[in-house]
């Protein structure tokens, strides 16, 4: 059971912003910046992969809802959505959730972009392999 699930039985306290039949958002515990919101699903997906189309809706529906009252709220008129999937990407709580990160006096997510030039070819096969296995 994760600290979320946790969190979704009333086990553990957070600051609730908004809740419906499948999502919850709640106050970051750690902030990057003041406003710092989480919007899970209330299906205990680990990762975004795994989220089944109803409880991905569902999160689709609510996050430019969350965002706009965030940014409202703040005052912040830029922010990041940022949503992390497996330990290597730095997801640290195993339960689908994006984070809402507004950009304020100073403090915002750093981001290290170490971007590369693609490889055409290379890019032919691959798109073609995915567009293939999303059918
Ligand atoms: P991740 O690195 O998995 O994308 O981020 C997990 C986030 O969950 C972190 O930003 C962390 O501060 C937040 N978090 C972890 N435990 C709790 C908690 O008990 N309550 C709240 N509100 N946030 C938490």
């Amino acid at each position: 059971m994760t600290i979320f699930s946790k969190i979704l039985a009333g086990q553990i306290p957070c600051h609730k912003l908004y809740e419906d039949a499948h999502v919850l958002a709640f106050l970051d515990i750690k902030p990057i910046a003041r406003g710092h919101t989480l919007l899970i699903p209330k299906e205990p997906a680990v990762t975004l992969d795994a989220l089944s189309d109803d409880a991905a809706a569902a999160i689709g529906r609510a996050l430019p809802k969350v965002c706009r009252a965030v940014m409202k709220a703040t005052g912040a008129t830029s922010y990041n959505v940022l949503q992390n999937n497996g330990a290597a990407a730095h997801q640290a709580v195993f339960h689908v959730h994006f984070h809402i990160i507004p950009v304020l006096e100073g403090r915002q997510l750093g981001i290290a972009w170490d971007a590369a030039a693609s490889d055409q070819a290379l890019d032919t096969v691959l798109a073609r392999q995915i567009a293939t296995l999303l059918g």
